[in-house]
């Protein structure tokens, strides 16, 4: 007999008949006549309860399973007893396929995210990440879907770069010269000598696609990527990883504002796709013991899902950050026009201050990319930094420079060589027009969404400093 989806079972509500279902055993109970074997084959939270009676021939082996085997078992699906009346499989047969023994590492009943992320390789296995990975999935799909629907075409930006394009220096060097660091061939200056590595000059895994995307939207007017983005970045953090995904759209003809609501839509639509296609998923991981997701998450995503976003410039931030009473909340970091907003700050204005998604736009220029457009006041750009409650930072974005001397000029100001960018700055040249665009991180969006605290546990193989095992 073909295998089902214990998904199928539930959704179509299949009884009354026979069927086979393959998974790996969530827990065997034994009672004096039968065992409860709950199973699960990752196809949705669900788990089947099955039922063994003592007659079959291998009972006894059947009986003894431990938490993590993988069966194929028919029986015949029927109406359970039990109080929520769901259904359940009473076995006729049990196959064995692969067996555990005590080293299994997945014994607790629950395990701490933790202790998991040493397990990478198995905690997909655990209801909770599953959980989390099945919510990632859906996140992607309505990605393309609302991208898709609103005429946006799907951009594959290249992963080895050329380009500084964010100007951080949080890049990785791809080169083949370090397979022989002793026989690598170095400058007259003693530095290594890019122009005999592989490509010919120094090279980078991609920071953003955003370069790119900007070529594209030239031309198809509406794009977006979504792809891996590495950021050598050494910091520690809950909220940052050594590869990441992003999501970068790149509209022409756009303003600020524009790209503004779009990003509203899309956190939106996020949020009602999780909704609808994995409810289930989000109430348990809510329900975890260890979960931030605050008591009421599911009414905060409810309530952002239909909320105006606020809106409110960088120098009004200030403002509103100036006035906070420090006998009732003391910053770390002081707060004066022309600083950077810190984590505390972002979250302050999101959590506590407004209470809802922040959009906070017009940065100084001081500490916002090369490319971003300048306003008429000569200090601010037409930047904004989307914060939400809990996380902080979920999107930066920005209108573009597209007059090519403000461009240069901006350049110059920062030291930065044009000779790389030559093919940005022909976009400029011909046939300029205004655009802007964003850049979501999809693990960020995924925190924000499942209430799961640490970045770590929201990707399947994370690689962060010092740690790239699986
Ligand atoms: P942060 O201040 O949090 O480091 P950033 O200013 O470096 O963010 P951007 O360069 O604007 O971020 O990148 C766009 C988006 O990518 C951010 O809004 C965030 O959602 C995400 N992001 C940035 N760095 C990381 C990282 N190291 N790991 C995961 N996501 C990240
Ligand atoms: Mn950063």
């Amino acid at each position: 007999m073909s295998r089902i989806a214990i998904k199928n079972i539930i959704l179509e509500n299949i009884m009354g008949t026979e069927a086979t279902v393959k998974g790996w055993v969530r827990s065997v109970r034994n009672s004096k006549k039968f065992s409860f074997i709950v199973l699960n084959d990752g196809s949705c939270q669900d788990s089947l309860q099955i039922i063994v009676d003592d007659v079959l021939s291998n009972y006894s082996e059947v009986a003894s399973l431990l938490t993590g085997s993988s069966v194929a078992i028919s029986g015949n699906l029927v109406l359970g007893g039990g109080k929520n009346q769901s259904i359940e499989m009473q076995a006729t047969k049990v196959e064995i396929l692969g067996k555990v023994d005590e080293s299994y590492p997945l014994q607790k009943k629950s395990t701490s995210l933790e202790f998991l992320r040493d397990q990478a390789h198995l905690r997909i296995r655990t209801n909770t990440f599953s959980a989390i990975m099945r919510v990632r999935h859906h996140l992607a799909m309505a990605t393309h879907e609302f991208f898709s629907k609103k005429g946006f075409f799907y951009l594959n930006s290249p992963i080895i770069s050329s380009v500084d394009a964010e100007g951080a220096g949080e890049m990785f060097t791809v080169s083949t010269l370090a397979s022989d660091i002793s026989k690598a061939p170095k400058t007259k200056s003693g530095n290594l000598d890019f122009s005999r590595d592989y490509f010919g000059k120094e090279t980078f895994l991609a920071v953003t696609g955003q370069l790119e995307g900007e070529c594209y939207a030239m031309g198809l007017g509406s794009v977006y990527t979504f792809g891996p983005t590495f950021r050598s970045e050494n910091s520690n953090t809950t909220r940052h990883l050594s590869e990441f995904w992003m999501i970068e759209p790149e509209v022409a003809f756009a303003d600020l504002n524009e790209i503004a609501s779009l990003a509203t839509d899309y956190i939106k639509f996020l949020i009602s796709y999780a909704l609808t296609h994995a409810e289930k998923e989000l109430n348990f991981l809510f329900s975890r013991e260890d979960s931030t997701a605050v008591k009421n998450h599911m009414e905060i995503l409810k309530h952002v899902r239909d909320a105006e976003f606020v809106r409110v410039t960088y120098t009004d931030a200030l403002e509103i950050l100036s006035k906070v009473d420090p006998n009732v909340k003391k910053f770390e970091y002081p707060t004066s026009w022309g600083s950077e907003l810190q984590t505390e700050h972002e979250r302050y204005l999101a959590e506590e201050h407004f209470k809802l998604p922040v959009i906070v736009t017009d940065y100084p220029k001081q500490f916002k990319a090369f490319y971003m457009k300048q306003n008429d006041d000569g200090k601010t750009v037409r930047a904004m930094d989307i914060l939400v409650p809990g996380i902080g930072e979920i999107i930066g974005g920005s209108q573009r420079e597209d007059n090519l001397e403000k461009l240069i000029n901006r350049m110059d100001e920062l030291g930065m060589n044009q000779e790389p960018l030559w093919w940005y700055l022909d976009l400029r040249r011909y046939g300029s027009v205004p655009h802007a665009g964003f850049g979501l991180g999809f693990e960020r969006a995924l925190m924000y969404i499942t209430g799961v605290n640490n970045i770590r546990d929201v990707i399947p193989f994370p690689r962060t400093p010092k740690n790239c095992d699986f």
